[in-house]
């Protein structure tokens, strides 16, 4: 092995990002200042807020399956631990930033005081390309990332959960490697875990369930029929999928779907069950024949009532909302709306349930999962369901009522309500010096 092979990063190059791409903490940090003007939050508090309680960075160095070194940068951004230990996903992906993670760790500080979870916020990121590494490989760099944070870690301290490409086995080997080192079984150090090892019933389809009970919500408000409702879902994966599937089953026609290859449009309706056998199968939609090919941009601006974007961030610009035909977004995906096109849409009278309140369903049955856990009694699906709906309607309608109340769009009621309650929480905790 040469000096240079050692070395060398494995992803040491930042693709540029795209024309109308947002700095993510820039991007939430607008919506905050919003939300900290009409609170009138004293400077000193707003500076907390804004600041995140710990930030690491460390590398991960990995041997790889023919015998090289390669080192991956990983890391973990507590925004909070204000109102209990942080909580928080952990994303692999070859370009994800410190800002992205910043902006996600503080999104979960205000999905958790949202949902009344006793939860602060935090996420977690390796910049590596998942789809070029053996299963191998990925278990060496999970388990060397959480030996690297072994200190964070915890379940009275900081739970990471799955984000995208983790998934229930890479959380197993978290909850192992944890284990390993405090030589004993800790499940609830982590969430997202295999049913066998301690996780929940309905985590899997927590976060889609969630989107399909507030667009429901949203839809009451509007006066929109579920049968009569045509709805378009960008993204296909877990949150895109089990949502476009429980609204289908709630009577909503769903006309078009897309994934990383494209979208796809039937006017009758896109069979959904067979759309996600397709790609059980095909690991894509790449080839579904159960609708015409159009494009992710003639997705998002069809003549829809509901458009769900769950793929990524930044999907939504200034020129898509211009063109959007929707009547209501359900933000599935964590951002991606960017803040350049609030106002846009706001002007038309598009209803957006953003975000930190649309998706929190996943870490709402992540902080049930913890509940079992700790417990050592595991609930049946039909509990986790039904506290899952209840928590996210009561969500829907505090969010409503303060976004009534101040006057304001959904997203920014749905701030105020997250930053005044961990304010007030700050406040009666005290600042320890
Ligand atoms: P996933 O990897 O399972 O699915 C992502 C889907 O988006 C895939 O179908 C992929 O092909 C598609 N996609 C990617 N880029 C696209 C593009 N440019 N255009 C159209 N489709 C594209 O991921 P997921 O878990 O479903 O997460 C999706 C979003 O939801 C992310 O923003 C994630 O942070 C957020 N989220 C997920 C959860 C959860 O519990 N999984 C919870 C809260 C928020």
């Amino acid at each position: 092995m040469s000096t240079h092979d050692v070395y060398k990063p494995s992803v040491y190059q930042e693709p540029g990002p795209p024309l109308d791409r947002e700095n993510p903490f820039e991007s939430m940090m607008r919506r905050f200042d919003v939300a900290a003007q009409i609170l009138n939050l004293e400077p000193g508090i707003y500076e907390f807020l804004k600041t995140p309680t710990k930030i690491v960075i460390t590398a991960v160095p990995v041997i790889m399956d023919d015998g090289s070194l390669k080192v991956f940068e990983g890391y973990r951004v507590i925004h909070s631990d204000i109102l209990g230990p942080s909580k928080g996903g952990i994303r692999y992906a070859p370009d994800v930033t410190l800002d992205e993670v910043k902006a996600l760790a503080a999104w979960m500080t205000w999905k958790c005081a949202i949902m009344d979870i006793p939860f602060g916020g935090a996420k977690g990121a390796v910049r590596c390309d998942p789809s070029k590494m053996s299963p191998g490989e990925i278990e060496r760099l999970t388990r060397r990332y959480t030996a690297n944070l072994i200190d964070v870690f915890g379940p009275d301290t900081d739970i990471p959960a799955p984000d995208l490409n983790t998934n229930e086995q890479i959380m197993a080997w978290i909850m192992d490697t944890y284990s390993m080192h405090a030589r004993r079984t800790v499940t609830a150090v982590v969430t997202g875990k295999p049913l066998v090892l301690g996780g929940s019933r309905g985590r899997r389809e927590a976060t889609g369930r969630g989107v399909m009970t507030v667009t429901l919500a949203a839809m009451e408000k509007l006066g929109l029929r579920a049968h009569q409702s045509r709805v378009a879902v960008q993204g296909f994966g877990n949150v895109g999928s089990v949502s476009a599937l429980l609204l289908h089953q709630q009577g909503c026609k769903i006309v078009a779907i897309s994934d990383i290859t494209g979208g796809y449009y039937n006017e009758a309706g896109i069979d959904i069950p067979a759309a996600i056998e397709y790609v059980r199968q095909h690991r894509t939609l790449e080839g579904f024949t159960g609708g015409d090919r159009i494009t992710n941009e003639e997705l998002l601006t069809l003549d829809v009532d509901v458009l769900i974007p769950a793929a990524r961030e930044d999907q939504i610009t200034p020129s898509i909302a211009q063109r959007m035909q929707a009547r209501l977004i359900v933000e599935g995906a964590n951002g991606p709306t960017t803040a350049k096109a609030d106002p846009i849409l706001n002007e038309k009278g598009v209803m957006v349930v953003p975000d930190i309140l649309a998706n929190a369903g996943g870490v709402t049955v992540s902080y049930f999962e913890w509940v079992q856990d700790r417990q050592g009694y595991f609930w049946s699906e039909e509990r986790v369901n039904r506290r899952l709906n209840r928590a996210m309607r009561n969500a829907f309608e505090k969010v409503f009522h303060t976004a009534q109340r101040y006057n304001v769009s959904l997203r920014i009621g749905a701030y105020i309500l997250a930053v005044d309650k961990v304010a007030t929480t700050l406040k009666l905790r005290g600042i320890y010096a």
